[in-house]
């Protein structure tokens, strides 16, 4: 069977997509996702800025209702890791880590973006013990106790602020002196009693024992160096596109991309590629924001469903 539209990725984009690709006609949709549909955001431990969604509210929770809501109109969730992405005349095949694949007329892929590394010795070989980049996760192993953040985005400040409910004090490592984060963040950080600032500094060095982290040196501007003596070490620096499924055999992407890496797309969400269309995160400009993203898949799965009708009838 050939699908009308395969949907890469489960998060916000591709659950939207989902939602409006079945509702709005089309027939043969499959969803497919390597984890539980819902995306990163099921990893925040706080979301305030979702339309209509008042009140405290984790990332889960928010998500929780969606696929649900997809399959009603007949969306379909492959659980699958989707390697690779092909297009050969007016035919896309999605190719499988299991070796299987599937065939589609038109493909919407929405495979958001990961966690960046931060770079300093030591964090590769203690990630997971010690090091971590989800604080919702791990947060709770050092209730009562000291950890260090790194980042001063949005993520770094909200997860910091998680942290500190739960830790005895919550240090920030940022490697400037401003933050590139929302103003009410910001100001709640400094009212936060156990937040201390570490700034103009970055993370040299996180060491441990066979038990894990148990401590970071940092490095100021200045060349002074500082040992923060912490079973935990949370980074948020950021993300990386994952676009690895566009990257064809001959090591070309199927589609064009920008500089950084992002896909290119028009107000339609359309690639440069017929049929294919690319949201959320991993788009070139994505505000990085779940409403977007959700935009993003309610335009593509229109554009799609533009796509399939022309190419058909
Ligand atoms: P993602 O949410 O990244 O979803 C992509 C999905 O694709 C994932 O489920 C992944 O498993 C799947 N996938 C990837 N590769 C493959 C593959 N090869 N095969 C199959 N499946 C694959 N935004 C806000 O609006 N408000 C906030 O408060 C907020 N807080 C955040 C807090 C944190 C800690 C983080 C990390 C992000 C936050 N964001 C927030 C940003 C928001 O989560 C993202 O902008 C949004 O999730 C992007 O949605 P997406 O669908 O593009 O991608
Ligand atoms: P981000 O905005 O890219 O911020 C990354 C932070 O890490 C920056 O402060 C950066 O420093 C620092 N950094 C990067 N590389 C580093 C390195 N090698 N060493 C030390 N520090 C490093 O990433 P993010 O906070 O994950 O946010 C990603 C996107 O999601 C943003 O668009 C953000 O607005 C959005 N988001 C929104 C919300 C919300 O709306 N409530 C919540 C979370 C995320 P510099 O500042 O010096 O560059």
């Amino acid at each position: 069977m050939i699908l009308d539209c395969a949907i890469v990725g489960g998060g916000p984009a591709g659950l939207t997509a989902g939602l409006y690709t079945t509702r709005g006609g089309l027939e043969n949709v499959v969803m497919f996702e390597k984890g539980m549909p819902g995306g990163q955001i099921t990893g925040s431990s706080e979301i305030e800025n979702y339309p209509g969604v008042v009140g405290e509210i984790t990332g889960m929770d928010l998500m929780i209702p969606w696929p649900a809501q997809c399959q009603k109109f007949g969306l379909v969730h492959e659980m699958a890791n989707v390697t690779r992405i092909t297009k050969k005349d007016d035919l896309f095949t999605i190719h499988k880590e299991d070796g299987t694949s599937t065939d589609a007329h038109s493909v919407i892929i929405g495979t958001g973006s990961s966690p960046r590394r931060v770079g300093f010795k030591g964090e590769d070989e203690l990630f997971g013990k010690g090091v971590s980049t989800c604080a919702t996760c791990d947060g709770f192993f050092y209730k009562g106790k000291e950890v260090v953040v790194i980042g001063g985005g949005d993520t770094a400040l909200e997860e910091a602020l998680y942290l500190a409910k739960i830790c005895s004090k919550v240090y920030i490592v940022h490697r400037r002196d401003t933050f590139r984060s929302a103003p009410n963040t910001i100001k709640r950080i400094y009212d936060t009693e156990n937040i201390e600032l570490i700034l103009d500094s970055t993370p040299e060095e996180v060491y441990g024992d066979n038990m894990g982290v148990t401590g970071i040196r940092v490095i100021n501007k200045d060349g002074e160096r500082r040992d923060i003596k912490v079973p935990g070490v949370f980074t948020f620096v950021g993300n990386d596109v994952n676009s690895e499924t566009l990257m064809q055999e001959s090591g070309d992407f199927l589609c064009e991309m920008n500089e950084l890496g992002q896909v290119k797309v028009n107000l339609k969400m359309a690639t440069s590629v017929a049929g294919l269309f690319a949201t959320g995160d991993m788009r070139q400009d994505a505000p990085k924001q779940v409403v977007s993203a959700a935009g993003d898949g309610a335009v593509a799965a229109l554009s799609a469903i533009s796509y399939v009708d022309e190419l058909l009838n």
